[in-house]
Parts: C-alpha cells; sequence; structure tokens
C-alpha cells in the first residue's frame, strides 16, 4: 500500500508482536505480527484465534524515502491465492483502494523521484529476455539516457537564453555573435540526436531480436537445423506463444545477438511431404525477416527450387547453410550462385551436429553487438524515444535551413522551442496526460 493513509489502513488490519506508535517506527524496518480480521472489536482483548488470517513480516517505508515517496508499507504473507485473497479484501474494506497497473511507477513519476525515460524501464526490465536487454533497461533506470537528454537541453537552453535577449531588446546589437552559436549549437545537438537515433537499431535489436527465418526447399533440413539451434540453447529459450498456433516465435541468444526465430511451428508442423514448406511459404517467411538462414542440400545438385531460395536472400542479409555434409557432396561452397549472394557460406551437418558453431560465429560477425558495449554507450530501446528524437532532429535541420535563409530570429526560436518540446516530452516534462495513461496502463498490476 502507497499513500497517506496507508498506516492508519494497516493498523485496522494488522497486530504486531510488538506494539508501538507509528510515528516511532523507523522506515526500511519491518516487523512481525498477524494480519487479523475485525481488528478493532478486540481492542485490548485477547485475539481469537479464528480471526488470525495469517502471519506475517511487514515492511515500513516513511516518505519520501519509498519508491512512490510516499508512506509505503509491504505485507509479507505466506501467499497463495485464499491468504493473498483475504488479506487484499481487508485492505480494501478498510479504506485502500486497487492500484492500477504502474500505479506505483506512476506514483513515483508525478512525485517527481524519476522521470518518464525511468518509469518506462521499468517495463523493459521486467520483460527483459536477454542479459544485455536487461543492462539497457537498467542503464535507462539509473539515469543514463536522462542525463544525455537532459544535457541536450541544456546546450539549447544556454543559446536560447542570448536568443531570447535578441528578440526582446532588438536595441543591443549582437545578432551576429548569436548567429554563430546558435549555428554551432545545432551542429553540435544534431550529431548528438543522430547518435541516439542510430543507436536505435541496435536497441531495438536489443528488445525485439533479430527477426530470423529459415527457409529451404522441402527436406533441405529446415526442421533439423531448428532442433540443433533450440536443443544447443535449450537453457535460454522461451516460446512466445500468439494467438494461433502458426505464430509461435523462439527466443534464443547466439554470440550474445538475440534472436527471434519466425514461424517456428510452421517449421516443425510441416512433416509430411505434402505439408513440407515450399518455396512460396519461404518468400512471404523471408520478406519480413532481418535475417535470413537460406538452408541446401548439399547432397544433390542445385535445384530450380534451390535458385529461386538463392533469388530470395539476394539483397537480404544472410546466411548460406550447405547441409548434409556428412553425405557425398554435390554443392561447392566456391559456386557463384551461391557466393555472389552472401558472404556467409557455412557448411553443417545438422543430423550430426556438425558446424553449428560457425554458424554463430556468422551470426556474431552481422551483427556485432560489441558497438553497444553497454557500458559506456546510450541505446534507445523505446520506439516513442526514437521518434522523439527523430522529431527533434527535424527541428533541428528546420532550424538550420531557416537560419541560412536569413529568417528572423524569433521564427528560429519556434524551432528551438519545439526541440525543446520533443526532447521533454520524452523524460516526460512536457508530456501530455494521455500519454502518460497510454504509458502506464502498459504496465502490470503491483508495479
Ligand atoms: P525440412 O523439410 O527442410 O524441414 O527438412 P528436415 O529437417 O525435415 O530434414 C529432411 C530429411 O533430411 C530428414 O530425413 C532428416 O533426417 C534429413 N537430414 C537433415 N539434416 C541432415 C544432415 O545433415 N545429414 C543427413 N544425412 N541427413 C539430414
Amino acid at each position: 500500500m502507497s499513500g497517506k493513509e496507508c498506516f492508519e489502513i494497516l493498523d485496522k488490519i494488522f497486530l504486531p508482536k510488538k506494539m508501538e506508535n507509528i510515528e516511532n517506527i523507523k522506515g526500511y524496518t519491518m516487523k512481525y505480527g498477524h494480519i487479523v480480521e475485525n481488528l478493532k472489536e478486540y481492542d485490548g482483548f485477547e485475539v481469537p484465534e479464528s480471526a488470525i488470517v495469517d502471519e506475517v513480516l511487514v515492511s515500513y517505508f516513511k516518505e519520501p524515502m519509498s519508491y512512490t515517496t510516499e508512506n509505503m508499507c509491504e505485507i509479507n504473507t505466506h501467499g497463495g491465492n485464499i491468504v493473498v485473497k483475504k488479506i487484499l479484501e481487508l485492505c480494501l474494506k478498510n479504506g485502500a483502494e486497487m492500484a492500477e497497473p504502474g500505479e506505483f511507477t506512476k506514483r513515483a513519476f508525478l512525485n517527481g523521484r524519476i522521470d518518464l525515460l525511468q518509469a518506462e524501464s521499468v517495463i523493459d526490465i521486467i520483460d527483459a529476455k536477454s542479459e544485455r536487454e536487461l543492462k539497457a533497461g537498467m542503464n535507462q533506470l539509473e539515469g543514463r539516457v536522462s542525463k544525455e537528454i537532459h544535457d541536450i537541453k541544456q546546450k539549447i537552453m544556454d543559446v536560447m537564453v542570448n536568443v531570447e535577449v535578441d528578440i526582446d531588446y532588438p536595441e543591443y546589437d549582437v545578432e551576429e555573435v548569436t548567429n554563430t552559436e546558435i549555428n554551432e549549437m545545432l551542429d553540435v545537438v544534431i550529431a548528438d540526436l543522430s547518435r541516439l537515433e542510430k543507436s536505435f537499431d541496435n536497441g531495438k535489436i536489443l528488445k525485439d531480436g533479430v527477426k530470423t527465418a529459415i527457409i529451404g526447399k522441402p527436406n533441405a533440413g529446415k526442421s533439423s537445423l531448428l532442433n540443433c539451434i533450440l536443443n544447443e540453447e535449450r537453457a535460454i529459450v522461451t516460446e512466445i506463444e500468439g494467438t494461433t498456433r502458426d505464430t509461435i516465435e523462439e527466443f534464443v541468444t547466439v554470440e550474445g545477438v538475440p534472436l527471434k526465430l519466425i514461424d517456428t511451428a510452421g517449421i516443425r508442423e510441416a512433416k509430411d511431404e505434402v505439408e513440407k514448406i515450399g518455396i512460396t511459404k519461404s518468400k512471404e517467411i523471408a520478406k519480413d525477416a532481418d535475417l535470413i538462414i537460406a538452408i541446401f542440400d548439399s547432397s544433390k545438385d542445385l535445384t530450380d527450387e534451390d535458385k529461386e531460395i538463392l533469388d530470395i536472400i539476394k539483397n537480404k542479409t544472410a546466411i548460406v547453410v550447405l547441409n548434409k555434409m556428412d553425405l557425398l557432396n554435390k554443392i561447392d561452397e566456391n559456386m557463384a550462385e551461391i557466393k555472389n549472394v552472401s558472404k556467409y557460406i557455412v557448411k553443417m551437418s545438422t543430423l550430426e551436429q556438425k558446424g553449428i558453431a560457425d554458424l554463430y560465429k556468422s551470426i556474431g560477425n552481422l551483427f556485432s553487438m560489441e558497438e553497444i558495449s553497454l557500458d559506456n554507450t546510450t541505446v534507445i530501446t523505446n520506439v516513442r524515444h526514437k521518434n522523439l528524437i527523430s522529431k527533434a532532429l527535424n527541428s533541428c535541420r528546420e532550424a538550420k535551413k531557416s537560419m541560412e535563409l536569413g529568417m528572423p530570429l524569433d521564427i528560429i526560436a519556434i524551432f528551438l522551442k519545439e526541440i525543446l518540446e520533443n526532447l521533454g516530452e520524452i523524460t516526460g516534462e512536457t508530456v501530455t496526460d494521455d500519454i502518460i495513461d497510454e504509458i502506464f496502463s502498459k504496465f502490470c498490476l503491483g508495479k
């Protein structure tokens, strides 16, 4: 429970072993006792066993030193459905209200303990599917991204002061200086924002994974390759079930690169000859993949179907897997048709589980995550932030263009204010209530 009256409500349901006035209880302490139904009725009398709901520990947090900055208490019960439900009912009956999804974090934001960027990182941390993604979330929670946005804003505001002086007191002839100043500032800000905008490419991969499709003609070994990958990585595989069985996607992390394997259900379920995934389906799957693993049966000559597959991957990020290397080899890795479509050609035998390390190495090379050694770079992982950064960049460019055209300073000032507003929307200073509500509605209850 969080809020002004939470200790009063607690008082009506919690009987501590050692009674103490709430004023004397320090924050960050725990008390042992019992949750009791109709506690007030027993004022000063022995509480009958039948009224005791559970034996609990209660932690106390006193404002402003709490998650929400308000008074807070947490009741640690034995868990289970009935006990928890009963205690929740008692809290509600005695004046508490159910929290909305994300309400605790929302209060921390509204009360100014954290900014919007930090609040949003809480979801990222909870939803993190890889350690790197978690790290990015933690960096954001610790305020690294906020600081960077704040520094950029400060650079604009420093110049803005002079611009306002020029507008308000045109009799002081300082315009020349200001023009150079604005131009230099805009160049710096454009460079900063561009770097952040670009970091989203990696940020998106961190968050969503590299959408990976395994394609190939029937019997090339798609299903065997999938199993190879999934078996190898069994410990960290998570199945994300969509609305239909068809949309099962699986997450694996390879060489630090999170892969989202798409259409794994399709590959697995296509068992018999009629059902096997053919070229048309492969085309469809490949369409929105970030990475295509195209697999070929190297024990047979290249067929027309294989050539169609090569055609699909021609201008894509793709790795060619020459499978069934344990058999007599008909396809040569040096064949022009193959060499032309990808630099990454891997010889494998999925049957004997050979070559998988080379495949992983290729993936690691293609999506070098080293660039985002998260210790010293800021990565934007949230599309809302990315869009606002792009907007701010646009305003920067507009401002520069207007300067070149010799527009008056009050026009330039409008663009500068726009940039500040976009950046303020990222940290939550200039954000509307609707957006705040939308952001927190994505949280789960109790966060
Ligand atoms: P898909 O239709 O592309 O999913 O192909 P499958 O993975 O179902 O494999 C088709 C057949 O090829 C199966 O009988 C597999 O056992 C066999 N196969 C797959 N990989 C290899 C391999 O590396 N070597 C050999 N000898 N057979 C393989």
